[in-house]
Parts: structure tokens; C-alpha cells; sequence
């Protein structure tokens, strides 16, 4: 009997992942039957689920074995009581590689003051303002899971050094690890450029509120591909006009698409980027989601549980 496995992430994603998800299967020597219905959820083995309306009630499908998120953030489905199946979040190099860019990327146009250079061709010839070496500036990053670790370490190759802050403490070569209320002080009173790569749980919610803002070394610059509700926007539009924080890249937000007049749109120290900071890819992803079913099938644990007691 094939393997049954209800594609339940919506109809765009079907036709970009039918395909990479059938040869990641063939290749994982799976016999799969896959479709985007679920006449009988009786029948279904494994959901690949994205959030979007398909499915809200897990109830009826019994006999399913995992349910298998395309994307890494779960925030949406951890507090869903009708999920009782194990939850896999993703993870996957694809990903990884973006966020990875992403925050190099925004973090050296800050680092580099590059802004000054690409809106300044006004004929004026300023060489006097030069910008430190990145071994002189202190990096944050809060969170250091797949994507928060993979950022670190290539900010740390490019000699930044940085300090991480995460809920269990850790060890990690060449990043100063911190954990709790007093290792986030610590990080963020040091930090000129801070980067959000956090879930979003009960206790994340509006982290970075007034009073942490307010912590940061006057002119900081806040980088945030994590989740919208990690920061009080209210509390950041006030730092960002007090000049408390320099700058602020946003990727997420609080209501997605950002609404066309929120007043980050038109804020000149707020870069807003749409939610782009990493996509699931599906060539990667389908690898992962192959895999874990193998897994499920051989009795072997899955990959990337999510621990729902914790939220992420
Ligand atoms: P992980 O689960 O691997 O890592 C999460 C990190 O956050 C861990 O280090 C964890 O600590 C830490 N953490 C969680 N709760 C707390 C807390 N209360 N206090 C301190 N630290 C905490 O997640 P990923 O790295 O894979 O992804 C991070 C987030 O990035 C996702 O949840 C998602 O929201 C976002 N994302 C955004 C994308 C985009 O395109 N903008 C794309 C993909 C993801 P510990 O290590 O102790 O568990």
C-alpha cells in the first residue's frame, strides 16, 4: 500500500511543490500517493501542511502519523488544540542560506553607513567619515537556533563580534553566549546592530519593548527577520524619533501585507522588505519532508519537532 499524504498548504503552493515533492519521494525510495484532497482523512498517513484555511480541525485525521509544516515559523499552529499529531517544522539549507544572506546583507549596508554613499552623488568628495572595522562592532543576535546560529557565524567569519542570547544557555566557538533577563542587558546595552531571529511565543511577544530600546547604545540599528510581534512597533517608532535607534530593517510585521498607511511605509529610518528575508525553497524542502517520512515509516524519530509545551 502506498504511503498517503494530503498536500494540505493551499493551491499555489501545490503546483510548485508536486513536483519537487514526488522526485524527493522517488529519490527516498518512497511509494507515495500525494494529493491536495483528503476524501477519506481516515486514510491520510502524513499532512504537509502550510497555514492558509485548508484544514483547521486536525480532529478527523486519526491515523496521521506527523504533521509536516512547510515553513519554520509555527506560532500559528502550536496553539491549535486540534493538533494532537507530532508537529516537524522546516529546516533546510535553502533557507538557512537565504536568512544567512539576508542578514549579512543588511547588517554590512548598516555597518558600512552605505545609505550616506548611494543617496549622497551630489558631487561633494567626503572622505573623512570612515567606518570602523566589523571586529569594532559589537553584533546582537537574539536567538541562536538554525537561523540565529548559521547568521552568527558567518557575521563572526567577517570578524564582528558577536554576542547571542538564546532561552537555554550555550556554547558556541567564537560567539559570546548569553541566556536570561541578565544576559539580554547585557547584550543589548553593547550592541550597535541587533538582529531578531526569535519565535514568536508568549514569551517573546513585544520583547523588545521601551525599556529595551532604551538599553541599546544611542544611534543602534534593529534588524528584524524574526516575527513582527517581537517588537512594540509604538515603542520603536518613539526610539527611532528620539534617535535612540538609528535604523530599523523590518522583513515581518504585525499585519501582513503592512498595511499602505502604516507609518513605517514612510519613515525614513525604517526599511520595511516584504517578508523576504528567507523562503522555504521547494527543491530543498521536499528533501526534508521526504525524509521525515521515511523516518515515520522506519519507526526512526522524526527531524525538527516542535516542543508545543515551549511554542517553537
Ligand atoms: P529555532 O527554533 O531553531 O531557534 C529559535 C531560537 O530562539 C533558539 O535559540 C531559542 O533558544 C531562542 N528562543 C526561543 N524562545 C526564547 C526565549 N523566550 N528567550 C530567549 N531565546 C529564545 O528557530 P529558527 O532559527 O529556525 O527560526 C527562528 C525564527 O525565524 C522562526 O521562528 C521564524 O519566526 C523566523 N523566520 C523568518 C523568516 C523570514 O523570511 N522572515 C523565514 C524563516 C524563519 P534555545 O536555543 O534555547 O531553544
Amino acid at each position: 500500500m502506498p504511503v498517503t499524504v494530503f498536500f494540505a498548504a493551499g493551491p499555489a503552493n501545490w503546483e510548485e511543490y508536486r513536483d519537487p515533492l514526488n522526485t524527493a519521494f522517488a529519490e527516498a525510495g518512497l511509494d507515495v500517493a500525494m494529493s491536495d484532497r483528503a476524501d477519506n482523512p481516515l486514510s491520510v498517513d502524513y499532512i504537509v501542511f502550510a497555514p492558509g484555511g485548508i484544514i483547521e480541525d486536525f480532529g478527523p485525521y486519526v491515523n496521521c502519523k506527523a504533521v509536516l509544516n512547510l515553513w519554520a515559523g509555527v506560532e500559528r499552529l502550536v496553539t491549535n488544540p486540534t493538533l494532537t499529531q507530532p508537529l516537524a517544522r522546516m529546516v533546510d539549507w535553502g533557507l538557512t542560506e537565504g536568512m544567512v544572506e539576508y542578514v549579512v546583507g543588511h547588517v554590512l549596508r548598516h555597518h558600512l553607513g552605505m545609505d550616506a554613499h548611494i543617496h549622497g552623488q551630489d558631487g561633494v568628495w567626503r572622505n573623512s567619515v570612515l567606518p570602523p572595522l566589523a571586529r569594532e562592532r559589537p553584533v546582537a543576535m537574539l536567538g541562536l537556533g538554525e537561523l540565529g546560529q548559521a547568521s552568527a557565524r558567518a557575521l563572526t567569519a567577517l570578524n564582528f563580534p558577536v554576542m547571542g542570547w538564546s532561552r537555554s544557555p550555550k556554547t558556541i566557538d567564537s560567539i559570546e553566549c548569553h541566556s536570561e533577563e541578565a544576559g539580554l542587558k547585557h547584550v543589548l546595552s553593547r550592541a550597535e546592530i541587533a538582529v531578531l531571529l526569535l519565535p514568536l511565543t508568549d514569551e517573546t511577544r513585544d520583547l523588545i519593548n521601551a525599556e529595551r530600546l532604551a538599553m541599546m547604545p544611542k544611534g543602534a540599528v534593529i534588524i528584524n527577520p524574526g516575527r513582527g510581534p517581537l517588537i512594540d512597533d509604538n515603542a520603536l517608532l518613539a526610539a527611532l524619533d528620539a534617535g535612540q535607534i538609528g535604523h530599523a530593517t523590518l522583513d515581518v510585521f504585525r499585519t501582513e501585507p503592512l498595511p499602505a498607511d502604516h507609518p513605517f511605509w514612510a519613515h525614513p529610518k525604517v526599511t520595511v522588505t516584504p517578508h523576504i528575508a528567507a523562503d522555504t525553497r521547494p527543491s530543498s524542502s521536499s528533501q526534508v519532508i521526504a525524509e521525515n517520512i521515511r523516518r515515520g515509516e522506519a519507526d526512526e524519530p522524526f527531524l525538527h519537532l516542535v516542543d508545543r509545551s515551549r511554542g517553537y
